[in-house]
């Protein structure tokens, strides 16, 4: 691994940025002259850590540690979620904001990358402690967010309303309504149709797209999916409704398998309140049992590093779609490939989400909104424009597919970098 000597992370292999850095690794020798450029990807361009004071409901003061990085801004403003949950880190963020530079130039969004985190368990805070805890980070980072600069959304364990707290807040603070400042919004507030589906779809539309490529049906395709949240769920829905079985499903409650497929209408509504270890309707097993169920398709839809060498060993899926962002490291991602395991990785697989807020973004500042069956159809038409060319990509080099995306992102940003030169 060629880290950056950046004196603020030490990465490991399997870390989110030691990831990272190996995939950037791997495409330096498909990018010719570009590569003189590449430096650029191996630090962020800016990342800023922030103190989040509130009062908590009992009059005690708490303090949180946040984080906003702009990993990359050489292709247009910073792009990229808002994660909370108490194993933050910076390294993290800062992995996850580069993942994002990477995604928004694998499917041609006009964005650079940017990750925001706050170090906090958002299940042990009441609502009002969750708006004060919102509201005090959206101000601490409003110096570096805007319309035109970073524009935050939701990821893990956040959501619309939180959105709608930031939104104001950056409002409040500039003297205007500034529905451009984040994307993932109400519906009523600038938020765009189609967003809360989005990745779950995108997943869906580039998963169909490589099972028809390996020749795999997916009547009766058997797929496992860890994760049930926003991603997870959405994905299980759309395959199931091609004709899939959802074989085993796995949150942070524990694991559930049924051979002959769960019933989603009544394991969704339980997942959303409760998780998926009461259900009923199938068998609980150990969390590390998950890795070896039979299947066809694995959908890493958590968070990262969860596909290691040894599971990458005994998983007995043919495909596997990456709804999470990182969940795959280095040494698994070489496993699979001689296992003839087919990977489409983070950052084309889970890109819908971006990809409409792209388009709630195009709408705030037009004013005029879209049908939802308009911007599905425009996101299907982006995200297999972009898997093709990948494909494409992977096929004259005979790379994977992720070095394939990142063998097109990383030209479209270097290129970008090199046309603008380096000021002053
Ligand atoms: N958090 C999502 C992701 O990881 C969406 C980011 C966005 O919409 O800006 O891609």
């Amino acid at each position: 691994m060629s880290a950056a000597d950046l004196s603020y992370v030490q990465p490991t292999p399997n870390s989110p940025w030691g990831t990272y850095l190996s995939q950037v690794d791997r495409v330096v020798p498909y990018l010719g002259e570009l590569s003189r450029w590449v430096e650029t990807l191996k630090r962020p361009k800016r990342a800023l850590i922030v103190d989040v004071p509130i009062e908590m409901d009992d009059g005690t003061i708490a303090h949180f540690e946040g984080y906003r990085v702009q990993h990359n801004m050489s292709r247009g403003p910073g792009k990229g979620g808002v994660r909370f949950h108490p194993d933050v880190t910076l390294e993290e963020v800062m992995a996850l904001s580069a993942w994002m530079t990477v995604k928004t130039a694998a499917v041609n969004l006009p964005y650079g990358g940017a990750k925001g985190g706050i170090r906090v368990d958002p299940k042990k805070l009441t609502h009002k402690e969750l708006e004060r805890v919102t509201r005090r980070y959206t101000s601490e980072i409003g110096i570096i967010i805007g319309p035109q600069q970073d524009i935050p959304a939701p990821d893990v364990n956040t959501n619309a309303q939180i959105m709608a707290w930031m939104m104001d807040t950056y409002s409040m603070n500039v003297g205007g309504t500034a529905t451009g400042v984040v994307t993932g919004k109400p519906l009523h507030l600038g938020g765009s149709l189609g967003r809360v589906k989005a990745t779950g779809r995108g997943v869906f539309v580039t998963g169909r797209e490589a099972a028809r490529r390996l020749g795999l049906d997916l009547r009766g395709a058997r797929i496992a999916v860890q994760g049930f949240g926003n991603v997870g769920s959405v994905a299980a829905e759309l395959f199931a409704e091609a004709g899939a079985k959802i074989v085993a499903v796995q949150d942070h409650t524990g694991t559930i398998v049924n051979a002959g497929g769960l019933d989603l209408k009544t394991l969704l509504p339980l997942a959303r309140t409760e998780g998926v270890a009461g259900f009923k309707g199938g068998d609980v097993i150990a969390n590390e049992s998950f890795w070896d169920v039979a299947c066809d398709i694995l959908i890493p839809a958590a968070l990262e590093g969860q596909v290691t060498a040894e599971r990458a060993q005994k998983t007995q899926a043919r495909l596997v779609l990456e709804g999470a962002n990182g969940p795959t490291v280095p040494a698994a991602d070489d496993i699979l490939a001689e296992r003839g395991v087919l990977v489409v990785p983070d950052v084309i697989c889970n890109a819908g989400g971006v990809t409409v807020s792209y388009f709630e973004w195009v709408q705030d500042f037009s004013s005029f909104f879209w049908d939802e069956d308009e911007i599905n159809q425009r996101l299907d038409r982006i995200m297999m424009n972009a898997l093709n060319q990948i494909w494409d990509t992977a096929d004259r080099h005979r790379i994977t597919l992720r070095t394939a995306t990142f063998a097109v992102a990383c030209e479209r940003i270097l290129m970008a970098r090199q046309e603008r030169g380096l000021y002053p």
